[in-house]
């Protein structure tokens, strides 16, 4: 079988592109610049490096972006306190507090604390409530980009089985809850799912976000499934040089792309949909926010 690569850099690249255009349709109608907030705590260079990223991309989308860099040593009611003072400012529209956060902080205590109608990481209980639930909220950034491009890879999901590899709250579950509201019969797969080889190869869109380097083996893949690696691993790579690194997925992917139709590279893949996302969401916040209708633009 010859496989397709799903170019989510690309996917990404027109989604941002569309943003821009409705951002700034939003502030000729409306007189409205939508606001990012980002919070970082201490310096973990992964984070600064998304945090960066988040801030040129929301600026070019042409949204306000705030970045607030406070101390590894930040106490969690501060932290807090700064929460709440987004949450009652009118320019921000969305709220991100970048995690990991420290060890002393809770991370569950922080999400329950952002209001959910600017939680545009999407990990509010009322907002993963409404996911669960069918209805309209704000979800979660990765997720959303995942559920995209499997959206655009295929005419329709309707009854197609969909194997989920990861049952977190930040990318297996929603992932799994938007594919049951395109009519996907859904398993959820997890570190005690019996059979794992035998479930993924009934799998017609086999979604890996597990965080185990190629995991997913070329023969755990059904003939045409499409295959979707969420996985972000860092490995070394000696044979580009000293202390170099490489990224790979969750999923073997030279081995796995001879038996899919369409498959997701590792890097270039879900990644850069996650950043697009969230712009999305911050677009959907504003607009909820102030009462206009998002359908409005075409997205
Ligand atoms: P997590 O550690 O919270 O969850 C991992 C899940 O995998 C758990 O539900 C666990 O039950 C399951 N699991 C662990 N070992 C398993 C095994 N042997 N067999 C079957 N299931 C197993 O991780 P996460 O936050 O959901 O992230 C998953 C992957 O996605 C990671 O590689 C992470 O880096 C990546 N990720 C990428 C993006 C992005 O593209 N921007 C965003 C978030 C996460």
């Amino acid at each position: 079988m010859v496989t397709s690569i799903i170019d989510g850099k690309d996917y990404a690249s027109r989604l941002r592109g569309k943003l821009k255009s409705a951002i700034n349709d939003l502030k000729d109608k409306y007189k409205i610049t939508p606001g990012l907030a980002v919070v970082l705590v201490g310096n973990d260079p992964a984070s600064e490096i998304y945090v960066r990223n988040k801030g040129i991309q929301t600026k070019e989308a042409g949204m306000n972006s705030f970045e607030y860099r406070l101390p590894e040593s930040t106490s969690e009611d501060d932290l807090l306190a700064k929460v709440e003072k987004l949450n009652s400012d009118k320019s921000v529209n969305g709220i991100l507090v970048q995690f990991p956060v420290p060890k002393h902080m809770e991370q569950q205590k922080i999400i329950e604390r952002i209001l959910p109608s600017k939680d545009v990481d999407g990990l509010h209980p009322v907002n993963s409530g409404y996911l669960a639930s069918g209805l309209k909220g704000l979800v979660p950034c990765t997720p959303q980009g995942a559920s995209l491009l499997i959206k655009d890879t295929l005419p329709s999901l309707s009854g197609l089985h969909a194997v989920i590899v990861g049952r977190s709250n930040l990318v297996g579950k929603p992932i799994a809850q938007l594919l049951l509201r395109e009519n996907c019969t859904v398993t959820i797969c997890h570190s005690r799912t019996k059979n794992l080889k035998e479930v993924c190869l009934s799998a017609d869109i086999l979604v890996a976000a597990v965080g185990i380097p190629e995991m997913v083996k070329g023969d755990w893949v059904k003939d045409g499934a499409v295959v979707i690696d969420v996985g972000i691993n860092r490995l070394p790579a000696p044979e580009k040089g000293e202390g170099k690194t490489k990224l790979v997925g969750d999923v073997d992917f030279v081995e796995a792309g001879k038996k899919s139709s369409a498959i997701t590279p590792v890097p270039g893949g879900v990644g850069p949909m996650t950043i697009a996302c969230l712009l999305l969401n911050t677009l959907a916040a504003t607009c909820s926010q102030n009462n206009i209708d998002f359908s409005d633009f075409e997205l």
